[in-house]
Formats: structure tokens, C-alpha cells, sequence
């Protein structure tokens, strides 16, 4: 299994990410980020080797665009 990346900042906008495993540095616990569906097009955004191991903020994870 993959670690997560240690960044507690989301990749798309650069907020908090609130992630419990980027805090940890292992997916063995409880987050948000492990219960919510993050939409097709936030993940489009994502470079290709963060997908799965960054976790975005729950606002970009719900596909809220961010424009500011
Ligand atoms: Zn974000």
C-alpha cells in the first residue's frame, strides 16, 4: 500500500486539507478524506502521481471550484 504524501496543505488550492493519514503518514485512520467522494474533476487537476496519496481540501474533494 501506497503512503500518503505528507502535505497537510490541499494541492489545488493550498488550504488546509484537514487529512488525517497526511498527518500520520500511514492511511490506517480515520479522516474525512476516507468517507467522502471526490469528484472527477478535482482529480482531474491532479498531477498523476498525487492521485490517491494527496488529499485535497474537502472543498476542492466536493468539486467546488476555486477561482480566487
Ligand atoms: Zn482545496
Amino acid at each position: 500500500m501506497k503512503n500518503p504524501l505528507p502535505h497537510q496543505r490541499c494541492p489545488l488550492c493550498g488550504a488546509a486539507n484537514q487529512c488525517a493519514p497526511a498527518s500520520a503518514g500511514h492511511f490506517d485512520v480515520e479522516c474525512w478524506c476516507t468517507q467522502a467522494t471526490v469528484s472527477p474533476q478535482a482529480l482531474q487537476r491532479l498531477p498523476a502521481d498525487q492521485v490517491d496519496r494527496a488529499c485535497l481540501c474537502p472543498r476542492c474533494a466536493a468539486g467546488v471550484e476555486d477561482r480566487g
